[in-house]
């Protein structure tokens, strides 16, 4: 392929650059024909046009920490209109990393405007500076970028209390498959002309559109925070006090729960005083006016206390930060424990998750497959990691926990999306009329399927489209 020629300046070829850019963090990998860097919209739309002429696809990508795949180079292409399954062209990776910059901060209006590589907690330093904070705050913030985060939707910790990537995204600038440039939505807070366009575009993982300007609303940083570890000797308990704490209407700005295993993972990758005897800990943060949240931390510390918890609470910055640093340490310290093992993003409605924990203690003694299971419980959101000694095929395991979850009333993912990894448990979750009328939207905005191809939708309709350089973990 080394005589892919594109109508920019800075793309590359190399083997070096091709193996960099082909995998994130879900293990999968596969490999280009060329990466691009893009400077401008104008740049991405030259990138656009050109792989239109040659028939090759292009691949979207932030900073490769998704976790489904949805950034790898995947040749097994489905296109709207039957055209051929591996693009002639090669796959191209458009990488947004140097469309890095924050445009504006207008404090007046409270929104900033934002290129898509703009990496999440570069953004949130530079608004702390002006009093302000955007929420979505994925734990993998120092890395990961807004346009991957608008892609994805992703969320965080602060979703419970905040809401999601959607909720703060006003306007985009994306370009289409053909090198359209378009623009979505408003740069107000309020706006109803037309379709929402710019919701469609968020969390379509690459696959409508590539989104090169983005306007956020954010938010007054609060007045104040207070930070409470509780500790249980057993996970059920952990979240019956998920369920207790919500159904006393208190919205704590995170409710997170790490489980004993993952407690462990990350005491054995560097100490830093979790406790390690524990089926499970809370990570509870209340934020607002200082007397209002007082009261509620009281409230929270009883319902724990109730629940055989012991509660403390972070006595300054410094241990609230070595508490966060731990929380965002436990997916790292899993994988390095288990550089096979296997996450999965599911949610349940919050009341069923004391019943979700019980489940999966269950699953792990039914299947002799280890289970560490940590994340946004507020929200009933839950990483569930399956740790098997060695790398296996866990699909019908996947396939028994993800029935568990819509039983339960729950979704297949809360902000990890579908991307390769879940794309073939999809029709669990969404019926054939839906998924058709998926496929006929993405065929509108990509008739060629050449923007990345081989994403969300399940492949088993078209067989004979499998292949490509895409590998396992
Ligand atoms: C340790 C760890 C912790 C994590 N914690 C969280 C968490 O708490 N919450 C959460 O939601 N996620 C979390 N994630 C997942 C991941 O960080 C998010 O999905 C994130 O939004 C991906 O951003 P990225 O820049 O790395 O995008 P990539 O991984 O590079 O891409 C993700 C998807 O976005 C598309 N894309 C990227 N940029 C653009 C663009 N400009 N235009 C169109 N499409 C684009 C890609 O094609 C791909 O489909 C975590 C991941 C890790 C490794």
């Amino acid at each position: 392929m080394s005589e892919l020629k594109l109508d920019i300046e800075r793309y590359s070829t190399e083997p070096a650059d091709l193996l960099a850019y082909g995998f994130d963090a879900s293990g999968l990998s596969g490999t280009p024909a060329a990466v691009a860097w893009p400077e401008t919209a104008e740049e991405v739309a030259a990138v656009m046009r050109g792989a239109g002429r040659i028939r090759a696809a292009v691949i979207p990508r932030g900073a490769g920490t998704g976790m489904t795949g949805g950034s790898v180079p995947f040749a097994g292409a489905e296109p709207a209109r039957g055209a051929l399954a591996a693009p002639p062209g090669g796959l191209i990776v458009l990488s947004f990393e140097r469309m890095n910059r924050i445009l504006e901060v207008d404090d007046v209006n409270l929104t900033v405007l934002v290129e898509p590589g703009v990496v999440n907690g570069s953004l949130q330093r530079e608004l702390a500076g002006y009093g302000l904070f955007y929420p979505p705050d994925p734990a993998s913030l120092e890395f990961c970028t807004i346009g991957g985060n608008v892609a994805e939707n992703a969320g965080g910790p602060r979703a419970l209390k905040y809401g999601v990537t959607r909720d703060y995204v006003l306007w985009l600038e994306a370009v289409l498959a053909g090198g359209e440039l378009i623009t979505t939505g408003v740069q107000t807070p309020k706006g109803v002309v037309g379709y929402d366009l710019t919701r469609l575009l968020v969390g379509s993982e690459g696959t409508l559109a590539a989104i090169t300007k983005i306007r956020l609303k954010v938010l007054p940083l609060p007045e104040e925070i207070i930070t409470l570890m509780a500790v249980f000797g057993d996970v059920g308990a952990a979240g019956e006090a998920v369920s207790r704490i919500i159904a006393s209407r208190i919205i704590p700005r995170t409710l997170e729960i790490v489980d004993g295993h993952c407690i462990l993972a990350v005491e054995k990758r560097g100490p830093v005083g979790l406790p390690s005897g524990a089926e499970a800990l809370l990570l509870i943060e209340l934020d607002g006016h200082p007397e209002a949240i007082k009261a509620q931390a009281g409230r929270v510390i009883d319902i724990c206390g109730r629940l055989g918890a012991k509660v403390t609470m972070a006595e300054d910055e410094d241990a609230r930060e070595a508490l966060w640093r731990a929380r965002r340490g436990v997916s790292p310290a899993l994988y390095q424990l288990c550089p096979h093992k296997v996450s999965e993003d599911i949610v349940v409605p919050r009341g069923n998750i004391a019943r979700m924990l019980t489940e999966l203690k269950a699953l792990a003694l039914r299947t002799s497959v280890p289970i560490a299971t940590f994340g946004h419980a507020g929200d009933g959101n839950l990483h569930v990691n399956f740790l098997p000694e060695e790398k296996k095929d866990l699909t019908p395991v996947l396939r028994e926990l993800f029935r568990k979850v819509l039983d339960l009333g729950g979704t297949l993912s809360g902000e990890h999306g579908v991307g390769l990894t879940k794309k073939p448990f999809i029709e669990m979750e969404i019926g054939p009329a839906e998924l058709d009328l998926m496929r006929r939207i993405k065929g509108v905005f990509d008739p060629d399927g050449l923007l990345n191809p081989g994403k969300i939708f399940p492949e088993k309709t078209f067989p004979e489209k499998q292949g490509g350089p895409f590998k396992g973990p």
